[in-house]
């Protein structure tokens, strides 16, 4: 079968606008068309209408390696992916994958051949992004494996101190102990915040799923937070109706604790902090409910995002890492759920820990 010129014309057009190199060639090896993409890559001459063997046209390594690519399609029908290396003008090097199939195949007069030939920039670049994601995650868990154990005396010794000379020391150094023990459990907790984040970054977060029952955990939150924000009024309804799930209990209890904790911290005047736990088609929510200061539309579209934290004249002055949040919502993903967000400035927040249901009959994947 003859192509016709309109047809020819179309395909031209066609193959001009793909964002690949292409060329089609007949069954002997003449170059039936090619576009501008691949002319450019191995700086082919201008071809007028003429027939001319892909061999006259190609410098010598090129062209072995058509010779490779055309020999694979005529016995396979096609070639996947074959890379080459190839050298443009005197020192600018293109990583290329070639594929190539049998074109038209539906007339088994025709046996043209199309070339496709794609720039590898893109995945040698996302190769070299995945290994520095690797090497960073390494080298975090080994330097802050590194850091605790050192960390471990300092709090320790901190402790002895504390008990065996409590009547050798004046005020001062009492106080003095105190602060070594406070800021080396502050750096520990930062500490575990890192490698918390750098697990769940690679995927390598295990966990320890029982059968527990939300209720457990929101009083054993409660206990905590009723300590840590004495001037606030704790409000709790968890539905009866819940079924226990599986989840890791010591993880969720966490991802609870840290949504109270930062009510407490980001509500300066106390009010009214609500836990609400209760079943919504086919989910398990978890609400947080503060009255404190809460946040803008720019702060919610930042507020996963690791280190990253409010900074206005209402949160100086409160500590944090940052981190909560990404660890939070790092949880909660591993157990197959999400975490929703709704804030208004100056009046509140709601974060909900949304779980789902099937959680009460099938372990979390992990
Ligand atoms: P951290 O509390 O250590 O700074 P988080 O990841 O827990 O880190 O929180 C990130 C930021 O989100 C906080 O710095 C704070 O600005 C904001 N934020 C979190 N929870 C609340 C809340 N309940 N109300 C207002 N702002 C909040």
């Amino acid at each position: 079968m003859e192509l016709t010129q309109e047809f020819r014309t179309f395909l031209h057009n066609f193959i001009e606008s793909l964002p690949y190199g292409v060329m089609i060639l007949d069954k002997h090896g003449a170059v039936l068309d090619f576009n501008r993409n691949i002319s450019l890559v191995f700086g082919l001459p201008g071809v007028d209408g003429g027939k001319v063997h892909y061999s006259q046209i190609l410098e010598p390594k090129i062209k072995t390696l058509f010779d490779q690519i055309i020999q694979e399609v005529t016995s396979t029908g096609f070639v996947m992916g074959k890379e080459a290396l190839v050298t443009l003008g005197s020192e600018v090097q293109l990583a290329l994958a070639l594929s190539a199939s049998r074109f038209l195949e539906t007339d088994p007069a025709r046996q043209d051949v199309i070339i496709i030939c794609r720039e590898m920039t893109a995945r040698q670049e996302l190769d070299r992004l995945r290994e520095l994601e690797r090497l960073k995650t390494e080298f975090i868990s080994s330097i802050t494996h590194d850091l605790k154990a050192p960390l471990t005396s300092v709090i320790g010794y901190a402790d002895l101190l504390m008990d065996t000379a409590r009547e050798k020391l004046d005020k001062d150094e009492t106080d003095y102990v105190g602060i070594i023990k406070q800021e080396g459990m502050r750096l520990s907790r930062m500490i575990n915040d890192i490698l918390n984040v750098a697990k769940i970054d690679s995927g390598k977060l295990a966990l320890k799923a029982e059968l527990t029952n939300i209720k457990e955990i929101v009083d054993e939150v409660l206990k905590i937070a009723q300590g840590q924000g004495q001037h606030f009024t704790f409000t709790v309804q968890v539905a009866e109706s819940l079924p226990p799930l599986w989840l890791d209990k010591e993880l969720m209890t966490r991802v609870i604790m840290n949504l109270v904790s930062n009510a407490i911290k980001y509500s300066p005047h106390a009010g009214q902090i609500t836990i609400c736990a209760y079943q919504k088609d086919a989910d398990v929510c978890v609400d947080v409910i503060d009255q404190g200061m809460g946040m803008s539309e720019e702060s919610l579209n930042h507020l996963f995002e690791k280190f990253f934290r409010v900074r206005t004249d209402a949160t100086k002055g409160i500590a944090g890492t940052g981190l909560g949040l990404v660890i939070t919502k790092g949880f909660i993903e591993a157990h197959g759920g999400t975490i929703k967000v709704a804030s208004v400035l100056g009046k509140g927040s709601t974060f909900s820990v949304v779980l789902p249901l099937r959680l009460s009959e099938h372990k979390p994947e992990s």
